[in-house]
């Protein structure tokens, strides 16, 4: 039995990332850049207006002036102007040489022969300089982070149509158990619904996997080990049930017959301590427990990392975030245990009934807080750190967001 930190750590060190391949950029949202990516050309291109107005002389400050010509965006070359003149000018268009400083349209007079200045003119007002977003040279996008939309901004902004990206990992759910059926199967009584393997399906979906099912089998070794010989192209397969010490709890035994080398055997975790970790050739195997709440637990602790240090990216550790408890909390100690919880953005409240073998906890948990064996209390305010599991962060109702 390991650690969790232990076993963590383990996962860090074994599991590395795939090869890539070059897509096009508006298809790589969400994916991990394999390479970082370097300005070609400054940003902006060349000095350019931030407002519509006037390219002016400082000296001119405060007199009337006449207006020699227009320049628009997408104009080229730059308007010269002198002295006593000034080039009426739009958003994103050149600024010449000559020009000091932008009046925006709306600070200035307009009279018979031309328009008159405000009095005070800052020198390089409203100027957009060269470089000043991006400089040549500069690395723009970091290699192993997460492609966002905005990302794209900057991909297109260099011209760039194409970007080399890790290949998703490929995943693999397994149930086990003989009283599972698939949910869209007619069940009987003695018969219970598989929800580990749509869950894992989804949830490693969501992680940016590419996710397929293996039909869940049978409690026998024969069983297990042909399905499981169905899989050994994945990248990681994930099975849930039968590594407990049941009469017919043969999932690991099935694995290693097939040659899985065991990195990991039992976790000191509650819920969750039979998750096992192991490869077979060049694909990872995770064992959850077949109880719905200790492999959803164990999947967020345990899997979801797997998976992001799979995909490349460098940010595969947990994130936390810090937030204080709603209410007083009792609990028994002696063992490294999870707390699920729901976060309001405020405060943390543990799900008040949270039993490995149920469902419904895991739909309310919006993360989840750990406690050393010595803890049995958490007090009112107290200051926790969570693991968010599904923190979406959109308000129902409608709040002032304004700094007073
Ligand atoms: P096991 O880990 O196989 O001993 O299973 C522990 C408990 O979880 C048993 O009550 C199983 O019926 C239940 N269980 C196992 N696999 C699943 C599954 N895929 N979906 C829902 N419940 C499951
Ligand atoms: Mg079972």
């Amino acid at each position: 039995m390991v650690k969790i930190t232990e076993a963590l750590n383990i996962i860090y060190n074994t599991v590395t990332k795939k090869s890539t391949h070059i897509i096009p950029i508006e298809e790589s949202i969400g994916s991990i850049s394999a390479k970082s990516y370097k300005a070609s050309f400054d940003l902006p291109r060349f000095d350019n207006s931030a407002m519509d107005g006037y390219a002016v002389k400082i000296a001119d400050a405060g007199k009337e002036v006449t207006v020699k010509e227009i320049t628009y965006a997408g104009d080229n070359p730059e308007e010269i102007f002198e002295q006593g003149e000034v080039v009426k000018i739009m958003t994103g268009a050149p600024t010449s040489n000559s020009c000091e400083a932008i009046v925006p349209i709306e600070d200035v007079e307009i009279t018979d022969i031309g328009i008159i200045l405000p009095s005070n003119i800052k020198k390089d007002a409203m100027i957009r300089w060269k470089g000043e977003d991006i400089k040549s040279g500069e690395t723009f996008l970091f290699a192993d982070e997460k492609i966002t939309a905005y990302s794209l901004a900057l991909l297109a902004s260099q011209g760039i149509t194409h970007i080399e990206i890790y290949r998703k990992p490929k995943v693999v759910i397994f149930s086990t158990g003989e009283e599972l059926k698939a949910h869209y199967e007619k069940i009987e009584k003695h018969q219970l619904y598989n929800s580990n393997a749509p869950m894992f399906y989804a949830r490693a979906k969501e992680l940016g996997c590419d996710v397929s099912y293996l039909s869940s089998s049978g409690d026998t070794i024969e069983e297990l080990k042909s399905a499981v010989s169905n899989a050994m192209d994945a990248d990681l397969i994930l099975t849930s049930g039968g590594v407990s010490v049941g009469d017919k709890d043969f999932t690991i035994q099935a694995f290693m017959e097939l040659g899985m080398e065991i990195l990991f055997s039992k976790v000191n975790i509650k819920p969750g301590k039979p998750t096992t970790f192991g490869k077979l050739g060049s694909c990872f195997v995770i064992n959850l427990p077949g109880n719905p709440l200790a492999g959803m637990v164990n999947f967020e602790m345990f899997v979801k990392p797997t998976i992001l240090k799979l995909s490349g990216t460098r940010a595969f550790y947990h994130p936390l975030i810090t937030t204080k408890m709603r209410d007083d909390h009792k609990f028994r100690a002696g063992k490294y245990t999870v707390i699920l919880g729901e976060w309001n953005g405020d405060s943390f409240a543990p799900i008040s009934n949270q039993k490995p073998g149920m469902v419904s906890p895991i739909e309310r948990a919006d993360g989840m807080i750990l406690t050393m064996p010595s803890v049995n209390s958490l007090s009112k305010d107290q200051i926790v750190k969570m693991i968010p599991i599904k923190v979406d962060l959109q308000n129902d109702k409608e709040e002032d967001f304004f700094i007073h």
